[in-house]
C-alpha cells in the first residue's frame, strides 16, 4: 500500500475531525485500512451507543411517517426501542458483561440491565415527543436521515443531517438529535458549522436564513447558530487542512496519541495503544 495515500479514502465529516482532534492516533486505528486480523470484523457497539443508534433509528421511524403526512406515535417507537435493546442485549450478553464488570461475570444481571437500558430510550424518546418535536409540528418537511456527499475545494465531504425542514418564516433549518451525555471533549462547532455550509451549498444561499440546531433528547435542550461568514471560512479552511494532513501522512508516527484518563479509558483502540495502557494504568504486556 502506498502509505502517502493512506487516508485519503476518509471523506471530510465533522465526526472524523472531531476524532482527528481530539486523538490523531485514535483517527488512524479508526480508519487503517488494514487485510489484517479480525479487529473490525467483530467490533460490538457498546451499550450506550448502541442505545444511540436505536433512539435515532425509532425516531426516524417517526419522522418519515410524519413526511408521509401520517401522526407520530410515541408507544410504536418506544416499542421498537424495547425490541432491538432486548434482542441487542441477548446476542450480546457475553461481551456486555465483560465490560461492565471485570472482576466477577456472576453478577450480572441481563435482564435488569435490559430493563435499565429499555427504560433510558423511553426517556429519551418521551422527552422527544413532549420537549423537542413540538417545535417542528409547523415546519415543512425537506428531508431527513439522508448521507449526503459534496466537495469542497475539491475534497470531499459527508454529512447526514437527522432532520432538514423550513420553518413557516421561511428559514431553512438543519437539525440533529443528540442523544450523548454532554461530552466535554467533543467541540459541537464543527458540526454545526459543517451542517451551515451543507446548508449553504445546497439550499439557502443567505447565511441569516440559515438554522442550525443540535437537540438533547436527554434534557430537552437545544444548541443553536445562525452560521456567520467566519463559521463558514473556518469550516472551508478546517476541511482542506484536515484532508490535506491525512492525504499526505500515513505512517503511525505521525498521528501522534493524545492520551487522559477520561479518553483512553473509553478508546476501542486501547489494546492497541500502550500510551493510553500507560495512562490508564494497564500492563501492556497482558494486551
Ligand atoms: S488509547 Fe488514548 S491515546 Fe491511545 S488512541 Fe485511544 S484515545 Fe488515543
Amino acid at each position: 500500500m502506498d502509505g502517502s495515500e493512506q487516508f485519503s479514502h476518509v471523506n471530510w465529516s465533522a465526526s472524523a475531525a472531531q476524532l482527528f482532534q481530539e486523538c490523531p492516533r485514535r483517527f488512524f486505528y479508526r480508519y487503517q485500512q488494514t487485510e489484517s486480523t479480525g479487529d473490525y470484523s467483530e467490533y460490538t457497539p457498546s451499550p450506550g451507543a448502541y442505545l444511540g443508534t436505536v433512539v435515532h433509528e425509532s425516531l426516524a421511524g417517526q419522522v418519515a411517517r410524519w413526511a408521509r403526512g401520517k401522526n407520530i406515535h410515541l408507544q410504536t417507537a418506544t416499542d421498537y426501542a424495547k425490541d432491538e435493546l432486548e434482542r441487542y442485549v441477548e446476542v450480546n450478553a457475553e461481551t456486555i458483561a465483560d465490560w461492565i464488570d471485570h472482576t466477577d461475570e456472576e453478577t450480572f444481571d441481563s435482564d435488569s440491565f435490559t430493563r435499565s437500558l429499555v427504560r433510558t430510550a423511553r426517556n429519551h424518546i418521551r422527552q422527544f415527543f413532549r420537549v423537542i418535536w413540538p417545535h417542528f409540528g409547523d415546519h415543512r418537511y425537506i428531508a431527513h436521515e439522508t448521507r449526503q456527499t459534496f466537495d469542497v475545494a475539491e475534497e470531499p465531504v459527508t454529512v447526514q443531517p437527522d432532520l432538514c425542514t423550513r420553518s413557516p418564516e421561511g428559514d431553512f433549518v438543519v437539525t440533529d438529535w443528540k442523544t450523548g451525555a454532554f461530552d466535554r471533549f467533543s467541540n459541537p462547532t464543527i458540526q454545526m458549522q459543517a451542517y451551515a455550509l451543507y446548508a449553504h451549498e445546497a439550499y439557502e444561499p443567505e447565511l441569516s436564513r440559515i438554522r442550525v440546531r443540535l437537540a438533547h433528547t436527554g434534557s430537552g435542550e437545544f444548541d443553536r447558530m445562525v452560521p456567520t461568514t467566519e463559521d463558514i471560512r473556518r469550516v472551508r479552511d478546517q476541511i482542506t487542512n484536515d484532508r490535506a494532513f491525512w492525504a499526505s501522512q500515513g505512517d503511525v508516527e505521525s498521528y501522534e496519541t493524545d492520551p487522559t484518563i477520561q479518553k483512553c479509558n473509553q478508546c476501542s483502540y486501547l489494546h492497541r495503544c500502550i500510551d493510553g495502557q500507560a495512562v490508564v494504568g494497564g500492563d501492556p504486556e497482558s494486551n
